[in-house]
């Protein structure tokens, strides 16, 4: 059966956009969970017709398929669970249009966000959501999981430049939810369903996507606390002043040491926080921004404000922000890395619960992330194949149930996948896992598309 299947792929897909060999398919069996699962085959469609047939076939077989974009997910959306077909959409990755007119930009949903983000710039255009992986993950796939990132904050998610899209439901059958209108209410929402949704109900293959102008001025400052409370303090008083940064990043002290032994840029190691906040706008607004920002840090007692002069320190400044991943490694080999989220103001009781759970399975846990949006990632480390494994899973259960008692949320950005699944029920309830059990039964009968993930 798998020879007539490959047979068949390469006739929709043509020999060089189809592969099962076990080489290929390594490349397409993780994710950044570092979990592996094999598929039995990868092709790599270059139109939306090639998908619809691909789609029909996998019907015809009762063959999973999984939809991939770069594979930067944190939480299993793009393994291959029940083996299949891995459906990469690498070669479905132009910019179709970038309407200078309407601010619109249209693009198969394989363009990488960092390749939107440039091409808008060049012609003084803005296109928002910038999660970290930005230089390698796929538009695609940050509607699928409906990605956040630092400029959350001011500029809102993925969920809210997302005009329309064009989708090939598992049947096969090929249709355009949206359009390029600013406004557009004709008939049910599918678009507005389709995002967050993690390739489980449909495979986004364009996308209509809303542009703004390009901000004339930005500026960065960095402010050091030796009190993580106060720092998380500092975040819920910015937001009360009224004062909303392009950006407003929480480091804690574990944090600052991991980065400070990975780079060697001169962190204080004895720092407990430290904050990384953007300001965009007109010159005149953003530097009055930062000055009462600037403020505010200092009666919550921050150690040191340090404003950014010029770009090159604006990039330093940054440096320790986007160095964090890597640098972790540093504190142990294992991580479980959740993305957890509560109202703004009460960040600074849910740091304090996750250094009380730190200290209560004997685990380092480590926080950063989009402080200004209360969602923050929170990095339970762990030395792999060893009983600390047990005790991280434990710790995890934990903190998902401070968050939801606190009205938080198990996912701020990260999406549910596999590794969340067993939590949804908990926050969400029994009726609403029923319910999306019949909207994936609905669109997705025979269950062939990313199945039994998200707990459906
Ligand atoms: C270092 C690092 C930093 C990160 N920072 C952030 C961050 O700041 N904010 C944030 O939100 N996330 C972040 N992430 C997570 C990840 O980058 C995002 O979830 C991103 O949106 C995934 O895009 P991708 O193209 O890699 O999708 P994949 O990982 O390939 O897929 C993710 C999900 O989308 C589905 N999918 C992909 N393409 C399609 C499509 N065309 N149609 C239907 N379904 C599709 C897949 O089936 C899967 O369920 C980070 C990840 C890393 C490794």
């Amino acid at each position: 059966m798998k020879n007539k299947m490959l047979k068949q792929l390469t006739e929709i897909v043509g020999k060089k956009n189809v592969s099962a060999d076990k080489i290929d398919l390594l490349h397409y069996a993780y994710d950044a969970t570092q979990s592996t699962y094999l598929p039995d085959f990868v092709v790599f469609p270059e139109n939306t017709e090639q998908i619809s047939h691909l789609l029909e076939l996998c019907t015809e077989y009762r063959m999973p398929v999984v939809p991939r974009g770069a594979g930067t997910g944190f939480s299993g959306g793009s393994l291959p669970i029940s083996g299949g077909v891995c459906l990469s959409m690498e070669k479905m990755n132009r910019i179709l249009e970038i309407d200078t007119e309407n601010l619109t930009a249209c693009v198969e949903a394989g363009v990488i966000n960092y390749d939107l983000q440039q091409e808008a710039e060049r012609l003084g255009l803005f296109y928002p959501p910038d999660p970290s992986s930005y230089k390698y993950c796929t538009v695609g796939g940050n509607v699928a999981e409906n990605a956040g990132g630092p400029r959350a904050v001011k500029y809102g998610v993925t969920k809210n430049y997302v005009l329309g899209m064009e989708l090939v439901f598992p049947t096969g059958e090929i249709v355009i939810s949206g359009s390029k209108n600013m406004k557009d209410v004709a008939g049910y929402n599918l678009k507005d369903l389709m995002i967050g949704s993690e390739g489980t109900l449909a495979v986004i293959t364009k996308l209509f996507l809303k542009l703004i102008p390009l901000p004339p001025y930005r500026s960065v400052l960095q402010a050091i606390f030796s009190d993580m409370r106060e720092a998380a303090r500092t975040v819920s008083s910015i937001i009360a002043n009224r004062i909303i940064p392009s950006a407003l990043e929480f480091i804690d002290g574990p944090c600052i040491r991991a980065v400070e032994d990975y780079l060697h840029i001169g962190l204080p190691e004895e720092a407990q926080a430290m904050l990384i906040i953007e300001c965009d706008g007109r010159k005149e607004s953003v530097e009055a921004e930062l000055s009462l920002i600037e403020e505010v840090c200092k009666k919550n007692n921050a150690q040191y404000v340090k404003m950014a002069k010029d770009k090159e320190e604006e990039e330093f400044l940054w440096r320790a922000r986007r160095s964090i991943s890597p640098s972790l490694n540093r504190i142990r080999d294992g991580k479980l890395n959740e993305d957890v989220v509560v109202p703004r103001a009460s960040l600074p009781e849910m740091i304090e619960s996750t250094q009380r759970i730190s200290k209560k399975y004997n685990l380092p846990i480590v926080n950063f992330g989009h402080a200004g949006d209360g969602n923050i990632h929170t990095n339970i480390m762990f030395k792999k194949k060893s009983e600390e494994e047990k005790r991280a899973r434990d710790a995890m259960r934990e903190i998902f149930e401070t968050v939801i008692r606190m009205g938080g949320s198990i996912s701020g950005e990260h999406g549910i996948g596999i590794t969340k699944q067993d939590f949804l029920e908990k926050q969400l309830g029994k009726e609403s896992i029923e319910i999306f059990r019949k909207i994936k039964r609905a669109l997705d009968p025979n269950n062939i598309l990313n199945p039994h993930k998200m707990k459906l």
